[in-house]
This record gives C-alpha cells, structure tokens and sequence, in this order.
C-alpha cells in the first residue's frame, strides 16, 4: 500500500518546506506531510466499515511506524557510510530520505537503497510470526494487515525502476558494470516507466477481476502515476546531466577578429569574412595592437545592415574591463556553475591574463539543445 519512496539526493531547492516538523529521531529530522491525515482518515474509515475503526486505526499507525522504520533503514545505513541526511518525510504513499548528496561508489547506493526493503521484510515476517501465536481478536487483524502491507512494500519497492528502491539497486548495478552513475540512471529510469505504467495496467486487471476495490484502484492509480512521474524527471536529469561534460570552454570559444579603433561596423565585419573570420567576435584594437573593447553581439544586431557603414566598432563595443571572463580549460560542471553564477551573454576566455577568445552563452545554450534533441 505505502510503496512509494523517491529518495531525494542532491542539494534540496531553496525555500522548499518538507513537511510538518515532528522533531527528531535517532538525530534525524522528522516530517510530516499533511497529507498523511487524508491517509489515516480514509484508511481509518474505510477498513473500519469492514474491520472496526478500533482496528482500522490501529493498522493505520502501524502502517506509518512501518514507512518511518524502513525510512530509518536507508538513513541509519547512509550515515553509517559516510552520507549525511537532511531528513525523513512521511507521505500519503510511503516516505523519503533526503541526502546531502549522491552516493559516491555503486556499492553504497546498493547497500542504502536495499537497507529500507529489508526492514520492511524483516517487519512483514515479524509481524506474520507475531499474528500466527495471537488468538483471534483485534491485534491479531491488525498483525495480520501489517505484514501483508509491509510484505507489500518490500516486494513493490523492490521492482527495478527508479525512483523505487529496486530502481537505485539496478542504477548501482548499471554504474558497476558500465562505470557511468548517469548511463545506470538513464537505464533504471526507462524501467521505472515500464514498471509505472505496468502497475497501471495491473490496477485496472486487479479492480476487474475483483480483488480490489475502488479506493485500491485509485491508490494504485495512484502510485503508477508517481512512479511515472518520478521515472521521467529521473530520465531528464540524468539526460542533461550527460551533456555537461560536453561544456568545454576551450572548444566552445570563438577566436578574436582584431579591427582598429575608428573602423566602421560594415568595414570589420567585410574584413572578418574575407579573412575567413566569420564566426569570430569582433574586438577593438588600439594603435599599439593592444586589446581594448569587445564587440557586443547585441549591440550589432541592433544596427540595421544599411547603417552599418556610418557607426564604428567602438559605439557598439564594451571596454575589455567591464566583460566577465572565464579562465581557458574549464569544462564540465565547473564550466556550467560558471555560466550559471553570471548567465551574462559573453565572456573573455583568458590564459595568463591574455585574452585568448570569447565564449558565448548562446553557444552553449545551442549545443546543450541540439544535443539533447538528438538523443
Ligand atoms: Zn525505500
């Protein structure tokens, strides 16, 4: 029933509130979603009409102690290998373990993404031991209801696809194999929208056939929907996140085209092109060949075509000083959080102190979407 628990890794977005603060177990903190009320209300009800509400609620406290303690279990392993934690968050369709960041071997997310389905296994037999020695009455029903929800949650949590915890385990097997933590992302979150939409396929079979009733279909609605959901967004990160190596600033950057100062626009750009410069940034020179401006693209396309030849390369150029610059051979995620800190749309890319080209946002904005249209 509680199946759901995408573990979120990575810095969490600002000002994103995780829940209710319910204070702090085994020092981690501890959340609340208010929409875990919905889910004890509506189990309370809906399996005291069958059950008795004494039951229904007890099976709906169990439920959620069960979700905290496999919760527990990736935590307590995460911190245990060297991974810190955020927090737990209970949710209407099970819980997540917020890290501080990704695990740094394939070994230890396969250790803490398998550490929630066996508590949960080790709860569901527990529990099934403890209704098998109970007469009948109350606790023995609600014994019996715990282990099959938690027997439930290990078995579903276990399918392989992301954001399940099975999804993490085919990750780390993935990454071992290939040796690429995001090749193993794309592969388990391709499997987490086989198994999403499989289970949405299993839920209307299970309604038809009679074994659930209305308000299981619309849980396992539900949770395909999550599933899918979940498994997409994994795909599109790891997606662009494959491209970010491909940010080389050395690669990506023009050359320079030097005029002197007082050329005419139409003039610069008629010497670029004959001397095969076309995609090169125009820059200001001064009469000791020294740099001085840079040519700003904006600024050009601002001037029409027919005026080009009665405005000079300085009135459409910034001073070197005021440009941003970027030092040469900075690449991948260093080069995007450079980028990122001062979307600014042009750069100097400088060795030495020398100026040795000019990057270009637009640049990498274009090679990012051509890219990633292409897979
Ligand atoms: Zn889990």
């Amino acid at each position: 029933m509680a199946a759901m628990e995408p573990t979120v890794a990575g810095p969490a977005s600002p000002g994103r509130r995780p829940g209710i603060p319910l204070g702090r177990v085994l020092g981690f903190s501890l959340y609340l979603r208010w929409t875990v009320l919905l889910l004890v209300g509506l189990v309370t009800l809906l399996s005291g009409q069958l059950i008795g509400y004494g039951v229904g609620f007890g099976f709906v406290v169990c439920l959620l102690l069960s979700v905290l303690l496999h919760e527990l279990g990736h935590a307590l392993t995460a911190r245990r290998l060297g991974i810190g934690v955020r927090g737990i968050t209970l949710e209407i369709l099970g819980g997540y373990t917020e890290m501080e960041r990704d695990a740094p071997t394939p070994r230890i997310e396969l250790l803490v993404s398998l550490a929630g389905p066996a508590v949960s296994l080790v709860l569901g037999v527990a529990a099934a031991a403890v209704a098998a020695v109970l007469p009948d009455g109350a606790v023995r029903q609600v014994a019996i209801l715990v282990a099959l929800a938690n027997l439930i949650v290990a078995v579903f949590n276990s399918l392989p696809g992301l954001p399940l915890d099975g999804g993490r385990a085919l990750r780390a097997a993935v990454w071992a194999s290939t040796g690429s933590q995001q090749r193993g992302t794309v592969v388990s979150a391709r499997c987490g929208q086989v198994v999403g939409a499989a289970t949405g396929v299993a839920a209307v079979w299970l309604y038809v056939s009679g074994w659930v009733s209305e308000f299981g279909l619309v849980l396992m609605i539900l949770v395909a929907f999550s599933l899918w959901q979940g498994a997409t967004v994994s795909a599109r990160a790891a997606r662009l996140s494959g491209l970010v190596p491909l940010i080389d600033v050395d690669r990506l950057a023009r050359p320079i085209f030097a005029v002197p100062t007082g050329t005419p626009l139409a003039e610069a750009q008629r010497q670029a092109a004959s001397a095969g410069a076309g995609e090169a940034a125009l820059a200001v020179a001064d009469s000791t060949g020294r740099l001085v401006a840079l040519v700003h693209t904006d600024a050009v396309a601002a001037v029409p075509p027919d005026r080009r030849p009665w405005v000079t390369v300085d009135s459409v150029a910034r001073e070197l000083a005021a440009v941003r610059s970027v030092p040469a051979g900075l690449r991948g995620a260093d080069a995007l959080r450079m980028l990122q800190s001062d979307p600014a749309g042009e750069y100097l890319v400088t060795t030495d102190d020398r100026v040795v080209g000019v990057l270009r946002s637009a640049d990498v904005t274009r090679l990012l979407r051509s890219r990633s249209a292409g897979q």
